[in-house]
């Protein structure tokens, strides 16, 4: 199944991506990550990247379209995909379209999680990531059972350089007024479900199970 997934920062993206993949088995392609790792290794594509997050800014559409066709071109697609984090600009959205077109593919479903905005700030402030495989906890909602510690590989917990609360207040503003005209660009698609993410991380994956229930894999 071919999907993507959609919300504002700290609508909970992360946490049910990683439930949806294991659940389906299909490969999780989030652009936000695919910059983090390159910045880490330090390529060329790092280097381009970095300023634009530093400020909490998106990376220009030539960049970010590029790496996603060479990603969806990979064997391990074959069966359906989550995309987390891309498209973000209706330029975005139309580039995917045609490469699934090429790829003689289309969009199953894109999941809107449906977050309140004042409960958005609350939640990005106190998310911390694990240094070592990546997941997520949140030192109020879901703290992990050792402070400062993973609970699946014991890696040490940070906190995003653009989670802070300068940085976490230009991504909403910037996230929301480009997130609009891409609903309504899936909404007339008839692609687009929006997922009630006020509930509990566990009731907002049995909505998505129900959702997806219909779709052939
Ligand atoms: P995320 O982990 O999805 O919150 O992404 C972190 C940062 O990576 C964003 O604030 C952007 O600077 C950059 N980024 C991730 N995905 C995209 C995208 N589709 N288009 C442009 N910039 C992106």
């Amino acid at each position: 199944m071919n999907l993507v997934l959609m919300g504002l920062p700290g609508a909970g993206k992360g946490t049910q991506a990683e439930k949806i993949v294991e659940h389906y088995d299909i490969p999780h392609i989030s652009t936000g990550d695919m910059f983090r790792a390159a910045i880490k290794e330090g390529t060329q594509l790092g280097l381009k990247a970095k300023s634009f997050m530093d400020q909490g800014e998106l990376v220009p559409d030539e960049v970010t379209i590029g790496i996603v066709r060479e990603r969806l071109n990979k064997q391990d697609c074959e069966n359906g995909f989550l995309l987390d984090g891309f498209p973000r600009t209706v330029a975005q959205a139309e580039a995917l379209e045609s490469i699934l077109e090429d790829l003689n593919k289309r969009i199953d479903y894109v999941i809107n999680i449906d977050v309140d905005q004042s409960i958005l700030m609350e939640r990005l402030t106190g998310r911390r990531i694990c240094k070592d495989c990546g997941a997520t906890y949140h030192l109020v909602f879901n703290p992990p059972a050792q402070e400062g510690g993973c609970d699946k590989c014991g890696g040490e917990l940070y906190q995003r350089a653009d989670d802070n609360a300068e940085t976490v207040s230009t991504r909403l503003s910037v996230n929301v007024k480009q997130s609009k005209p891409l609903l309504d660009f899936y909404q007339e698609k008839g692609y687009l479900r929006n997922i009630n993410g006020n509930q509990d991380i566990n009731i907002v994956f049995d909505d998505v199970r129900k959702l997806l229930g219909g779709v052939k894999q």
